[in-house]
């Protein structure tokens, strides 16, 4: 399986060098250069397997022969044996056509963890055999970061340095970063927004001088194989609800667009998704984008559900390039242009191709914590902000048949937020280790690119 960027000026890689790689050479993302299928006899057999089985299948599907199947496999079980579920991604019914997937029963408690157990074992595979080290650079918007750590921390082969918008995560969310003793660990509070850490790791990655310095990694959703992972639990709750005979449509809270393209993904490997509701809060560049055409960045305002506060939603050019036909010199126009101006007036025909798989849908802050109490009233199911924004998307759109909500984080991960909410205060689940007794330990940066740069490069020598 060759991967290819985005932007068409780097040269086809394999599936090893696409994970490691991260963001291509040219700027651009990577993509299989041909999308794998599976049949409508495996998409029903994933009904009866585990949850390992089948994201072995899955991966392996990208993977191609650069993973033997039962290397995959032993991995697989090994990263979803560290969620606190059996079935690693419950369902619970809401309403008679209506599912919330619980994708919070890994370590940090957020959807996250989903795909970063799994990417862990397969970069330790990778530099394992290649002898290499690699410095993950890692922008988090609050969720992604204590992923990372947790699937990385005390790894032989990687040091991680998590970059995160001060005072702009909760305190939950930054302690499950910020706790780890491991010294292959460092945490950085920017001042800035999480847009303002996702451009330094982007010019990071594109700095030629600091990229011979350090072997550097990415483990955000510009990962190839975060989505692949994460198109897994579109297989099996599909399948559970009775796919591909049945059509199951999902809705699911966004930010960066990697969870919602993944469902995308998983279209293409052959589910029937009629459709895909893309939920945000008030930082709507996607539900703009999604009904008007025009991809325009506005300003970062800070919402209950701040895992999704992003104006600028990196795996939206994954979309945009198969919605232009897959027209490389198109999408790296559109994307450098959008570097500067900050707009992407989506071609016509390309807008037809999206509006065909993705309804956009906002939701305010007051609407989100309604949301919360209405859905512990009329299910006694206890909420997060970010699946309560998907939850109230419900409420805007029609759709014919099942539909499973994504629910992307454990309430006790907003604690706060949610008492205030609905008067009841979520506790953290078993086994979950008390944070708020450990010291913190992370250091204050501006949101200065050389600044962070110099950072990262004494952190890798030292
Ligand atoms: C990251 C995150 C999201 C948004 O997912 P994207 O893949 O960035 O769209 C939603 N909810 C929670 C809790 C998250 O951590």
């Amino acid at each position: 399986m060759r991967y290819i960027s985005t932007r068409g000026e780097s040269s086809a890689v394999g599936f090893t060098d696409a994970v490691l790689g991260g963001l291509a050479p040219d700027g651009g993302l990577y993509v299989p250069e041909t999308w794998p299928t599976l049949s409508r006899e495996r998409i029903a057999a994933f009904a009866s397997m585990s949850y390992a089985e089948v994201a072995a299948e899955v991966l392996g599907a990208f993977a191609g022969d650069e993973i033997s199947s039962a290397d995959m496999l032993a991995m697989c079980e090994e990263a979803y044996a560290t969620f606190s579920h059996r079935a690693v991604v419950p369902m619970v019914q809401i309403g008679p056509q209506t599912f919330i997937a619980e994708l919070f029963h890994g370590p940090s408690l957020a959807f996250k963890d989903v795909a970063m157990q799994i990417l862990a074992r397969l970069y330790d595979h990778f530099l394992g055999q290649q002898g290499r080290k690699q410095v993950i650079l890692c922008a988090t918007s609050g969720d992604t970061g204590g992923a990372a750590v947790e699937a990385f921390r005390g790894a032989k082969n990687v040091r991680v340095v998590v970059m995160f918008p001060e005072g702009r995560i909760s305190e939950v969310q930054r302690r499950f970063m910020t706790t780890a003793v491991e010294d292959n660990i460092a945490c950085v509070a920017v001042s800035g927004t999480f847009d303002d850490c996702q451009t330094i790791l982007k010019d990071a990655f594109q700095d030629k001088v600091l990229r011979q310095a350090v072997d550097l990694a990415a483990v955000n959703s510009i990962n190839f194989a975060r989505i692949a992972a994460q198109s897994v639990y579109y297989f099996t709750t599909a399948a559970a609800l009775g796919a591909p005979a049945r059509a199951v449509n999902f809705v699911v809270p966004s930010g960066n667009f990697g969870d919602a393209f993944a469902g995308y993904v998983a279209t293409r490997l052959g589910l029937p998704v009629p459709q895909i509701v893309v939920a945000t809060n008030s930082n709507d560049i996607l539900a703009r984008a999604f009904s008007t055409g025009r991809y325009t960045r506005g300003g970062v305002l800070p919402t209950f559900s701040p895992a999704m506060d992003i104006q600028s939603a990196s795996n939206f050019e994954r979309l945009y390039f198969e919605a232009v036909q897959r027209e490389p010199v198109e999408t790296a126009r559109a994307f450098e242009a959008f570097r500067t101006s900050g707009v992407i007036d989506i071609p016509p025909g390309a807008l037809t191709y999206m509006q065909a798989r993705f309804t956009g849908v906002a939701i305010g802050e007051d609407e989100t914590l309604k949301t919360i109490v209405s859905t512990l009233n009329e299910t006694g199911e206890l909420i997060d902000p970010h699946t309560a924004v998907a939850v109230a998307a419900l409420r805007h759109v029609i759709l014919d048949g099942p539909t499973v909500v994504m629910s992307t984080a454990h309430p006790a991960k907003f604690p706060e937020d949610v008492a205030k909410a609905s008067g009841v205060q979520p506790t953290l689940p078993r086994g979950v280790a008390n944070l708020s007794g450990r010291a913190e330990r992370f250091d204050r940066l501006p949101g200065d690119g050389d600044t962070i740069k110099a950072y990262v490069r004494a952190f890798a020598e030292g």
